[in-house]
Formats: C-alpha cells, structure tokens, sequence
C-alpha cells in the first residue's frame, strides 16, 4: 500500500531550482517535501555541472600558470599528473556541498523522497522509491525537473561518444578529443581536457565561438585557443561512424575533413525534462521548444502549479534556476514576489574569462537601441598587466537617452567575479557618470570597469580620451 502524505508544497526536483524553492518555502512556514530521484541533492548543477567543472578547471588554470611563470622567470616541471587523484578531489568537492544540502534540508524539516515523482493529478503526485510508493498530496507544486545533454542525431551509441557528464567523469585522457560546440560548456572541456594533455579540435556551426557574445569579447579568448587547439567554425558534423581505431567523423563547410578521434565530445546545448512527468495526464502545455510555460510569478497555466529552472527555458543557468525558485516559494506564502530582472549574467570560466550581462552589442544593433559605448583595454592596466592579463577587455554601453547603463562585458582573468558590477549598476540603473565617479581601489581589475564608463564620460585619463564616444542612432 502507498504512503500518503499531506503538504502545502511537494517540489520536483532537487536542482538548485528544486531546493531554493523548498528551503524557501520552508523558511516561510509551509510543510515541504522535495522529490528528488538522484541518490544526492543538487541537481546537474552540483553533480554533474557547475561545480564538477569549475573544479577541474582549476587545476588546468594552475596547469597553465605554472607554464606562464616562465615567462618571468619562474620556472616548474612539467605536472604529473594523478588522474584517481583529481577525481577523487572533484568527488569530495561534489560531496561536501551535496552533504550540506542534506543537513540544511534536515534543520528546516523538509520531507526527503528519493524516487522519480509523476503527476496523477495537478495537487497530487506518486513517488516511486526503493521503499515503495508514496501519494503525496500537494496545496501547491514546483516543478524543478532541470534538462539533459541533447543528443546529435545519427551519433552511433559507443562509449567512446560523451556527453558532459562522462567528460565530467574524468575516466580517460583520449589523445585525440573532437569537441562539438564551441558554447560554454564545450570551451570549459577543451580548457580541461587541453591542459591534461589531450590534442583538441572544436567544430562549431556558427562565425564565431561562444556565439551569443560579442566578438571582441570573444576574440582574446579566440586567438590564445588557437594557438593550442584547432578550432573549426562555420562547420557542421555531417556524419559519425564507431570503428576500432576510434571514431571516424565527417566535417563539412569551412573546414572539410574526415578524421578520426579518441572521443567525441557533444555539446551542442540541453534539453528540457518534461518527458514522463505526467504532465500529459494533467493537461499542462509546453511551447513550441519543449519548455514549460510560466508567468513572472513562475505559475503554469494550471493553478497551484509552478515551474522553475532549465525547464521553463534559456537562460539555462543555476542562478537563475534558484531566484525564480525563491519567488515560486515566496508567491506561494502569500508574498508579492515576481521574476524579473533586469538581466541575468552569463560566464565562460575560460581562460580567459568571458562574462556579459544585459544588453550586447549585437542584440542593441538587432533592436536598434541608439548607445554610447565605452571600451577599455587591459593592456593599459598596471593590474591587468601584472598578472598577465593585458589582452583582457571591458566595455559598457549606455543608453543614448537616458544616460543609463544597458549592458557589459568583460574578457580576462576573474572576469566572472567583475561582471557583478555591471549587474549591480544594471538593477540601479547607473549612469556613466555613477559609475566612473564611484573611487575604485588601483591597481584593480575592477577599475577597468569604471575607465570603460570613464571612455564614454570622456574623464577618462589612463589612455587619450576617445575624440568620439557617442553612436546616436
Ligand atoms: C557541464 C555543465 C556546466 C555548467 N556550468 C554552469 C555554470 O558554471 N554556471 C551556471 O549557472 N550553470 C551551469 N550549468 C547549468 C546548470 O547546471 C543548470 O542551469 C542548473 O543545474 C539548472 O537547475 P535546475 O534546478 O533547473 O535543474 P537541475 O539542476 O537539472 O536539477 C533537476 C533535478 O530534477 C531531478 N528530476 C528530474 N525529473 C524528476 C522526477 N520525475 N522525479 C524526481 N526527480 C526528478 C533530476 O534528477 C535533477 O536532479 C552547467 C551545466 C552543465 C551540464
């Protein structure tokens, strides 16, 4: 016989959506339970995402530093490098935040069931665990079921074919590594799997890598890599075949080849996880992508029922899985909470590292926003320049009428601590004039932030004041 259970909130998914909607919840005095299927909390994001990943980048940025040292004299050995080692040292990351996750979920008294959750009706939900079945009876539920790694059609099923996360297992250095996807994630596991020592080819569809960014932004990063990693843009897999010696893959456009390789990584972007949920039984629609239509407020078109995360659509980011989690909570205590702000910023934890927010220069061209823009090179930075970061660039635009700041990005080092700035600046609605005359510390890399708004003031005197800043439009 089932278990019944009766709550104010069942959440779906233990993702940062799923538990920052749960703790949330319970903090505001409603009975929880959170319905996760994995053995661990914390979704793709602490098991097999940001953190995994940003964990092995680490070591391939002091990989990397250590080579760069001889440039000014410091030289080291070549690494050794102990793979059982680092793995063991991503897992114990992994677990000690997906252990805190436990003991927070314990402390607010929130009802833990590990087994994969469907929708019998839109206020209840059957649990199937390895201890039997539960019925558990919902005022309210969020849906937090997060996405999965798109599969290329026509890919063979071979081990030697990997998403992120058998990249992310780290189980094999393959001397020859094709990555498909010159996005985010792809970089990341060139970056990785570059500094182990794997021979990297990057075929990507679109001009440029990590498309959604600025050129220019994009160019620092763009010129180091190809220095180490062939890199083929404007090109597309058109066929994938497992043979003994590796597999054989077919490129067309730009760059025309048949080569074969050790392993083949995909990532070509993720997927929504509405499949099996039971939203079909409850009458809930999804749009033309596949993703669960929400309002501001997270609600579904179905009363009572919520959605957050990588399952409502892009930007498929943690951070923005955990706010609109907080205002799903939040709405359902009663309180006047919507999502909406005024930019989400993204990274490429690169080296360098890419982060933008708000508007691009691309996305203010295609909307014919009129913008003044501010850049500023880091090679006239005594910080930037100190730690070898001279090719990093800063720029922001604002907005011709209101003076106020409509976007920025950064390519360097840290550059995905700096943004936070600009997204601050953002949600106050900055101007160039705000910025430039807040005192930043020097020598920074933040300051570059403020001569880029300096550049659009004109005030700027680190490097000659542009004769003309403004692009009225
Ligand atoms: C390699 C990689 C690197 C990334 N790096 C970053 C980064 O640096 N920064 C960043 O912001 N984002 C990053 N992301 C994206 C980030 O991981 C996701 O945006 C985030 O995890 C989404 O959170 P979520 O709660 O919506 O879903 P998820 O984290 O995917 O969690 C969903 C959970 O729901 C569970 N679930 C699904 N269906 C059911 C069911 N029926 N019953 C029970 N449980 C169910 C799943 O098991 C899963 O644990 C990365 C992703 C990858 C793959």
């Amino acid at each position: 016989m089932a278990h019944e259970l009766h709550l104010d909130l069942a959440v779906l998914g233990g993702g940062p959506g799923g538990y920052a909607a749960a703790f949330r919840a319970a903090d505001l005095g409603l009975s929880v339970c959170l319905i996760e299927q994995g053995g661990r909390l914390g979704g793709t994001c602490l098991n097999v995402g940001c953190i995994p990943s940003k964990t092995l980048l680490h070591a391939s940025a002091v990989i990397e530093e250590a080579q760069a040292a001889a440039e000014f004299g410091v030289c080291f050995g070549s690494p050794q490098i102990d793979l059982d080692a680092l793995r063991s040292h991503k897992a114990r990351i992994v677990s000690q935040l997906t252990n805190g996750l436990d003991g927070l979920c314990k402390a607010r008294k929130i009802t833990r069931l590990i087994g994969r959750g469907t929708f019998v009706e839109p206020q209840m939900l059957l649990v199937d665990g390895k201890d039997g079945e539960t019925r558990v009876h919902c005022a309210n539920a969020v849906i937090a079921s997060g996405s999965h790694p798109f599969v290329l059609p026509g890919c063979p099923d071979d081990p030697r074919i990997w998403d992120s996360t058998d990249a992310l297992a780290l189980t094999r250095v393959p001397e020859r590594l094709l990555i498909v996807g010159g996005g985010v994630i792809g970089l990341e596991m060139a970056q990785i799997y570059g500094a182990l020592g794997a021979a990297i080819t990057i075929v990507e569809l679109q001009s440029q890598i990590i498309p959604p960014a600025d050129r220019d932004l994009v160019q620092p990063l763009f010129l180091k890599l190809k220095k180490r990693f062939r890199i083929c843009t404007e090109t597309r897999v058109a066929a994938v075949a497992a043979q003994p010696a590796g597999i054989e893959v077919v490129l067309e456009g730009k760059t025309a080849i048949t080569e074969t390789f050790d392993a083949v990584l995909v990532a070509v972007g993720r997927r929504p996880n509405t499949q099996g949920l039971g939203l079909e039984t409850i009458g809930l629609s999804l749009d033309e992508r596949g993703f669960i239509p929400v309002n501001q407020r997270q609600q579904t078109a179905i009363p009572h029922l919520y959605a957050v995360g990588d399952v409502v659509g892009e930007p498929m980011l943690a951070h923005k899985a955990t706010h609109q989690g907080k205002v799903a909570a939040e709405v359902i205590a009663g309180r006047d909470a919507i999502f909406a702000p005024r930019s989400i910023p993204a990274v490429a934890y690169t080296s360098p590292e890419i982060a933008w927010v708000g508007l691009t220069e691309k996305e203010a061209e295609q909307q014919g926003v009129a913008y003044n823009k501010g850049k500023f090179p880091w090679g006239a930075s005594g910080r930037a320049l100190s730690v070898g970061a001279g090719n990093g660039v800063s720029k922001a635009l604002f907005d011709v009428a209101t003076g106020r700041i409509l976007g920025a990005g950064i390519c360097g080092l840290n550059a995905g601590e700096l943004i936070h700035e600009a997204a601050l600046a953002l949600e106050l609605g900055a101007t160039a004039a705000d910025i430039s005359k807040t005192v930043h510390a020097h020598p920074t890399l933040a300051e570059t932030f403020a001569f880029a708004a300096e550049m659009v003031e004109g005030s700027i005197t680190d490097v000659l004041p542009p004769k003309k800043t403004g692009r009225a439009k």
